[in-house]
């Protein structure tokens, strides 16, 4: 992602100076004198000024006063506001996202950056498959369609398992409603563990599908069910050619 590649770094520089023997506070190399730069007595570029530089080039700007001493609290303090402006930035971009609707139905109060459980899925693939799933980066055509030019509607991504006028192929939709038989058996396989791990996913599962997803994914008996469940359909996405609407049908359609 973007920010955190933004964040790298000042977060690998200010964790270099935190690793610095006492008393000096800074690495080898990392002394103040007359490197210190655009904003030194030299007035010569260097990695202090590049730091405050990158720091207040942020989407979520950390303040860092290159005039102060170099202490490990001046240094710990830089590191949890380049935290908190990795948060709040993350937390932004989910909440403008029209993409990522499964993180965003997750719970607000847990953390936004944390290890997820999902990551210690085994199977390799499965566990990609289930990421991919998360960072609406998936093989379906509600994602591909997306990046056609020209743009196909939303309500004209059609279902290539179904191709029911009016299924919008996307991820509620085929993982867990779509009535075609080649995704049936997984599916059903998938829903029979979740439902004997917890009955009452029935009623989210048909009134709040997003939920039971979000549900599914924080829960450390069924989350690998889900990924080997989302694994499989994606690979039937490669198997099977999505339904493309002819451009003077599609006209047909918005006329
Ligand atoms: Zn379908």
């Amino acid at each position: 992602m973007a920010s955190a590649i933004q964040a790298s770094f000042p977060c690998t520089t200010i964790s270099s100076i935190r690793a610095a023997p006492a008393p000096c506070a800074a690495p080898c190399g990392f002394g103040r004198g007359s490197d210190i730069g655009p904003f030194s007595d030299s007035g010569r570029a260097s990695w202090l000024g590049n730091l405050h530089l990158a720091l207040s080039k942020l989407p979520v700007p950390v303040q860092f006063d290159i005039t102060a001493p170099l202490t490990t609290e001046l240094t710990e303090g830089c590191l949890e506001e380049l935290r908190l402006s990795l948060v709040s930035h993350l937390k932004q971009q989910l909440a403008d996202s029209h993409r990522l609707t499964i993180l965003k139905a997750r719970p607000h109060q847990r953390a936004t950056l944390e290890r997820r459980a999902y990551l210690t899925i085994s199977d390799r693939e499965q566990r990609f498959a289930l990421c991919r799933l998360l960072a609406s980066d998936s093989p379906l055509a509600v994602e591909v369609l997306r990046r056609r030019t020209p743009l196909v509607p939303r309500e004209q991504r059609t279902c290539r398992f179904c191709e029911r006028q009016g299924s919008v192929e996307d991820e509620i939709h085929v993982l867990l409603l779509c009535p075609s038989e080649q995704l049936r058996q997984s599916r059903e396989r998938f829903m029979a563990t979740a439902f004997a791990r917890q009955p009452l996913w029935r009623i989210s599962w048909e009134r709040m599908p997003e939920r039971f997803l979000v549900d599914g994914v924080g829960d450390e008996n069924i989350m690998a069910h889900l990924a080997e469940h989302t694994h499989t359909v994606f690979q039937l996405c490669e198997t099977v050619p999505m339904v493309v609407v002819a451009p003077e049908e599609q006209a047909q359609t918005e006329a």
